[in-house]
């Protein structure tokens, strides 16, 4: 097995059927990291580029195959992958401003 992969992950925000998801996605080939079995963190810190490469990295090639193995999760372990449904509108809770008027 080569290991002469040199990925160069940045951090993206994905999305397919309605679910964005951000990860680490190497640009050069194009794969998405699963941010749940990986620390997307250290691999790509928002706002630089990581070319961590290791064994059993969980890549993927489109990002519906990242959905399918992301929802192997657990509907728990996606909230932790920042996966949001981009489905019916969620309110937020936003206070109106005790300061002022
Ligand atoms: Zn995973």
């Amino acid at each position: 097995m080569a290991l002469f992969w040199e990925p160069v992950w940045v951090r993206k925000k994905v999305s397919s059927e309605g679910i964005e998801i951000e990860t680490c996605v190497d640009e050069t080939t194009g794969m998405l990291l699963c941010p749940l079995c990986h620390d997307i963190d250290k691999i790509c810190p928002p706002g630089t580029k990581g070319n961590v490469v290791s064994d059993n990295m969980m890549t993927f090639f489109s990002v519906e195959d990242l959905i399918r193995h992301l929802s192997s999760h657990g509907d728990i372990e996606l909230e932790k992958a920042k996966v949001s449904p981009l489905g019916p509108e969620r309110t937020l809770h936003k206070k109106k401003g005790d300061e002022g008027e």
